[in-house]
């Protein structure tokens, strides 16, 4: 009988353990899910401002749109992997997608750093130009398309993209330049004006005089915004003064990498954008460029003061 007793009590005190034991593991699990969640609440931070970067990536365009909901666009890649680098740094680790991939033209020093983030990142939909050019990193931007089967749009003036509350609108170009060869691929350049509430920024690629006058010649569109990425780097083959005159810029980007042999900004461009007293910013003195807004004021943080 004692034994029996014995038996009972220890099989009891063995369950016991068992279902302490079990309890103990799910209160760790909740635990390790509840600081998961704090962590990517802290990450994403509190809704409400939009965020763009422009990136230093050297002599080249390289930028990110974070939509006050947490939505990506990228408008082109730089010309290496510094890009995807920045990308990294910049956004959540668990954020691996990007809404919207813009490639303005399929120059190296806009498209190169664009191929890395199609393998790494996923990519909802394309927006180019469609332009014919035959260099290696574009043929394996269109096959990294074509193989995952992303959704392509060839831009054109009069789209509309919309992200909650962010829109874009596309200015530039007029026509449909699938599979057509040019002479000069910056006036192919896809250019989109974003509108935020009261705030608009124009990113014009490395657009030229040229295209710039198409633009004004078809007089669709307002230009005038808060914000302009200068066209070309700066160079005096883009922002003419009737251009600059419907835009008139509060603050100019001015994407250029340090000592780059081109020139790059060129001194009348520099003199015009001052003469709008717009308060420039550029990469090679000023490191990465972040512009925030709540749709109403623009704040303004660099890397280099
Ligand atoms: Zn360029």
């Amino acid at each position: 009988m004692r034994f029996l007793i014995c038996l009972v009590l220890v099989s009891f005190d063995l369950r016991f353990l068992i279902f302490m034991k079990k309890l103990l593991k799910i209160s760790l699990g909740l635990l390790i899910v509840l600081a998961i969640l704090l962590f990517v609440t802290y990450q994403s931070g509190t809704e409400g401002d939009l965020k763009i970067y422009f990136f230093d990536v050297g002599q080249g365009d390289g930028i990110l749109i974070r939509t006050p909901s947490h939505q990506n666009i990228v408008i082109d890649g730089g010309p290496d992997n510094a890009f995807i680098t920045k990308l990294g740094q910049t956004l959540p680790f668990y954020d691996k997608t990007i809404d919207l991939m813009i490639l303005t033209h399929p120059h190296d020093d806009h498209l190169f750093g664009l191929v890395e983030v199609l393998k790494r990142y996923q990519v909802k939909q394309i927006l180019y130009s469609g332009v014919l050019h035959s260099t290696d990193a574009y043929e394996e931007w269109l096959g990294l398309i074509k193989e995952k089967e992303i959704p392509v749009k060839i831009a054109l003036a009069g789209q509309e993209f919309v992200f909650a509350e962010v829109k874009l609108k596309v200015i530039f170009p007029f026509e449909d330049f699938t599979n057509v060869k040019v002479d000069n691929l910056n006036n192919t350049s896809v250019v989109v004006q974003l509108i935020y509430n009261d705030i608009k920024v124009l990113f014009t690629g490395d657009l030229e005089e040229e295209g710039e006058e198409e633009i004004l010649r078809s007089s669709i569109f307002d230009l005038q915004s808060n914000v302009i990425k200068v066209g070309h780097h700066g160079s005096n083959t883009s922002s003419s003064e009737n251009f600059l005159q419907q835009v008139l810029p509060e603050y100019a980007i001015i994407q250029v990498g340090e000592g780059n042999k081109f020139g790059h900004p060129s001194l009348r461009t520099l003199f015009k954008l001052e003469r709008y007293s717009a308060k420039i910013f550029r990469n090679d003195l000023n490191g990465d460029i972040l512009l925030e807004s709540d749709g109403q004021e623009i704040l303004s943080r660099t890397t280099k003061p």
